[in-house]
């Protein structure tokens, strides 16, 4: 009898147990969706939920917490939200959000969450990351010195870009942005650099026609392109960016070199604006947050140069802008100018009377470039932006005086030469010591007595010429990174050898 009742006794505590159980777990770890549109998702319950963390719907779709509210928490949905019910259980995983990293990345083409969008079988990385990272402080880091050659003249020779810099190209839509970053992964065949391409909120078939460029030009088998496309959910879109670099840091933190593309972030900030609205964040200027400042800051300090303690690798970035009729003072652009070491404008105009790339060589700038640059660059560049510069002042001067000094007129000429020289076909990107040799002979004076319409055919012919007949001046600048007495010697007979032959 006794032994009956103490069986009755504990089981009644054992159920006792299991209902307290159920009931905080409940509360704390798992919640109920409670309305859901637009990829937002509120829950009611988890609360015991981190900012930021990765929960799990009761169809396996996962999604990251990003407001917490007194009574419910506002989810992004990182998927497909048209499967997810109200009353549908969402639980927590004490985690926050990571993403897979590592050398099985390269060459892929995956999502903002790691997982492959190519079609070529799973990504089985070692490591995962979080994508929220703290940015290098000052101790960790080192100044940029080594140049990050993008074998774009206009850019290499007069707004030079350093590995660990963050150079902003900004310009209309259809000005060639895209281009400049296509040329610049392509540039980086066999150096060893680590392309991340981020593609935000284009269209499937851009980004498609863009994996094929780098695959026709082999610069697939260094290269991630992140996606996360016009139609997939803002929250995607929103962490595209993140995820990228995440991935570019785990080369970094190895001791190599890598370098990111944002294209774009105006697309980016549109899609946070989105999800901020559907969260019911209050709306600022243009109706963005107030936090969009530090959403692009904390992302663009990721990138870095650090010391050598930590194996001097680096990340340079080059996010992307979109302006709306040349416009710069809008709120996004200005807020990215501000966190960027320098920017290459790219303008209509010049792209429709033919300047490719479209370069504003008068206001694109590069802060700390310089330092990185190659000397025999240097050597030819100063006096390529003052030939430029004084031509863009007496180009507007011109159009009312017909008869110019002999001084003026010289200048226009050797102006027009320069610009000419600077043009470059896409995806087509020239080694910096070849650049070198072009400029060289422009800046010097030797184009002065050909045809302005030559210089574009002058240009690919005498590099050409040069490779074959002359490769030692080649082999010299690669080598000694300078122009030396010698060399330079050489370099003029062969100019002068070329243009015996040249027919303009
Ligand atoms: P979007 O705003 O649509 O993203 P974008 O600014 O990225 O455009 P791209 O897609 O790079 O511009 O280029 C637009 C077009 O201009 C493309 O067809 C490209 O081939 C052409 N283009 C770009 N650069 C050059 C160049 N240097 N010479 C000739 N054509 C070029
Ligand atoms: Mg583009």
């Amino acid at each position: 009898m006794a032994t009956k009742l103490q069986a009755d006794e504990i089981s009644s505590l054992i159920k006792e147990r299991i209902e307290n159980f159920e009931i905080q777990v409940d509360i704390n770890e798992v919640g109920k969706v409670v309305s859901i549109g637009d990829g937002v998702a509120k829950a009611y319950g988890l609360s015991n939920v981190m900012a930021g963390e990765m929960v799990e719907f009761e169809n396996g779709t996962k999604g990251m917490v990003l407001n917490l509210e007194e009574s419910s928490v506002g989810i992004v949905v990182l998927g497909k939200f048209e499967d997810i019910r109200e009353g549908m259980s969402v639980k927590r995983t004490g985690e926050l959000l990571k993403i897979p990293v590592g050398e099985e990345l390269v060459g892929r083409v995956v999502n903002p969450l790691g997982e492959p969008l190519d079609g070529k079988g799973p990504i089985d990385a070692k490591e995962r990351r979080f994508v929220e990272e703290k940015a290098p402080g000052i101790m960790e880091r080192k100044s940029v010195h080594e140049p990050l050659q993008t074998g774009i003249k206009a850019i290499d020779c007069l707004v030079p870009v350093g590995r660990g810099q963050r150079e902003l190209i900004i310009g209309d839509r259809q000005t060639g942005k895209t281009t400049l970053a296509i040329d610049t992964i392509i540039n980086q065949k066999g150096n060893g650099v680590i392309c991340v391409y981020v593609a935000i909120g284009q269209k499937q078939s851009t980004v498609a026609g863009l994996v094929q460029k780098l695959e026709e030009a082999g610069a697939m088998e260094y290269t991630i392109v992140v996606n996360a496309g016009a139609s997939d959910p803002s929250a995607m879109q929103f962490l595209a960016p993140y995820a990228g670099v995440t991935m570019a840091e785990y080369f970094r933190d190895s001791a190599r070199h890598s370098v990111i593309f944002y294209d774009d972030l105006s697309k980016h900030a549109v899609a946070y604006r989105e999800m901020s609205l559907i969260l019911r964040r209050p709306p600022g200027r243009e109706a963005y947050p107030g936090d969009v400042f530090y959403l692009h800051s904390r992302l663009l300090e990721r990138s870095a140069k650090v010391n050598d303690e930590l194996g001097a690798g680096s990340i340079t970035a080059f996010p992307i802008i979109e302006t709306q009729a040349g416009d710069v003072s809008a709120y996004i652009p200005t807020n990215v100018i501000s966190i960027t070491d320098g920017q290459i404008f790219l303008e209509t105009d010049l792209f429709n009377s033919g300047i490719r790339p479209a370069i504003n060589v008068g206001l694109s700038v590069s802060r700390v470039g310089g330092a990185a640059q190659i000397k025999a660059t240097k050597q030819v560049s100063g006096t390529l932006r003052l030939d430029l510069a004084s031509y863009r002042e007496l180009q507007a001067f011109a159009q009312f005086a017909s008869d110019l000094d002999e001084a003026s007129r010289n200048q226009l000429e050797r102006g027009q030469r320069m610009v000419e020289l600077l043009k470059q076909p896409p995806y087509a990107p020239i080694a910096i010591e070849k650049q070198v040799i072009a400029i060289y002979a422009g800046a010097k004076g030797f184009l002065d007595d050909l045809p302005v319409e030559s210089i574009t055919k002058f240009e690919p012919e005498f590099t050409t010429f040069v490779e074959s007949k002359y490769p030692q001046i080649l082999e010299a600048i690669r080598d000694s990174k300078k122009i030396d007495d010698a060399t330079e010697d050489e370099l003029k007979k062969a100019i002068e050898d070329f243009k015996s032959q040249f027919v303009a």
